[in-house]
């Protein structure tokens, strides 16, 4: 059976030392989310990464707006809080409504406080081999679980399911920057099983059941990056947990794996942001 990649344990450990940290400042770290709209996923995550920012001490700040806000009052905004001192880092809660366009808002932010280092400057560092500001979250965390738990990646066959710019891309490139040799799978991957059985380490990132046992062959790491409600409203990810676990030598789980990693980078760039 495969030990599971417990990714809530390690999050409560660095949020733990991470609290302790900031206890010691004088001047506390600052997050402030942009929420545009009032989608239910989106307000539920919002509230948890403001929960978990003040459990730990971190200043953290939810601006909203209604979906009928125009670009421009939003664009003046970041602007806004670019220049405010006592704010180091922001986010803007995707998806956006149709009318805004994304690149601008992201674009707008200063990328010293771009905490998803989702900005250009930020993208393209991290793109150059060079030092982003900070690493995106959702690659940071994965990276921290596979380290936590001594799983070698130089050299290794990294498949990865999924491009998207949040999580596939940048996993890719930190991958790449660990000397693994990467694999980027997507919707248009002809055979996509032969590809996933040469993999040692796969990370699926897609948003539906597709990682069969049978795709996989035996001892790989299995990173399980979907989230989604299936018919029965049950939390599910990407992977057939279950028979997977048989055969896969590390699994993370759905819920308790990325999840909770994704939400301890984000705290972990904003102090890092801060301090910087
Ligand atoms: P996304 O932007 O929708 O990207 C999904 C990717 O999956 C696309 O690259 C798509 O290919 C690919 N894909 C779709 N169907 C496929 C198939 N049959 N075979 C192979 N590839 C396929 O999604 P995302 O934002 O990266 O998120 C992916 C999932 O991870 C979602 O469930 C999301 O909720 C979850 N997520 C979780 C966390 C976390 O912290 N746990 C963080 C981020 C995302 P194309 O590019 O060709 O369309």
């Amino acid at each position: 059976m495969a030990i599971i990649l417990d990714g809530k344990k390690l999050k409560e450990k660095i949020l733990g030392d991470l609290k302790s940290k900031i206890s010691l400042m004088d001047k506390k770290p600052s997050l402030t989310v942009i929420l545009v709209g009032n989608d239910p996923a989106s307000l539920i995550y919002v509230n948890n990464k403001k929960r978990t920012a003040e459990e730990i001490g971190i200043n953290s700040n939810i601006i909203t707006y209604p979906s009928s806000v125009n670009e421009d009052e939003l664009l003046n905004k970041i602007h806004a809080l670019n220049k405010d001192e006592n704010v180091n880092a922001i986010l803007v809660q995707l998806p956006l409504p149709g009318h805004i366009s994304k690149d601008k808002v992201i674009n707008m932010i200063d990328p010293k406080k771009d905490v998803d280092g989702f900005t250009p400057y930020n993208f393209g560092k991290l793109f150059s081999g060079e030092e982003p500001f900070v690493y995106p979250c959702t690659p940071k965390g994965i990276l921290l679980l596979l380290d936590e738990y001594n799983i070698e990646i130089d050299g290794k066959h990294v498949v990865i399911v999924g491009r998207s710019n949040i999580v596939g891309k940048p996993m890719a490139q930190m991958m790449l920057n660990r000397n693994a040799t990467v694999t980027v799978c997507h919707s248009h991957t002809k055979n996509l099983a032969d590809i996933t059985k040469t993999a040692d380490i796969l990370i699926s990132a897609v948003g539906e059941n597709i990682i069969e046992e049978k795709m996989l062959k035996s001892g790989c790491v299995v990173v399980d990056v979907g989230i989604f409600k299936d018919a029965a409203g049950r939390t599910r990810g990407d992977v057939d947990f279950e028979n997977v676990s048989k055969i896969a030598s590390y699994i993370s789980p759905v819920p308790g794996g990325v999840g909770p990693m994704t939400i301890t980078s984000l705290m972990l760039n904003t102090v890092e942001l801060f301090e910087k």
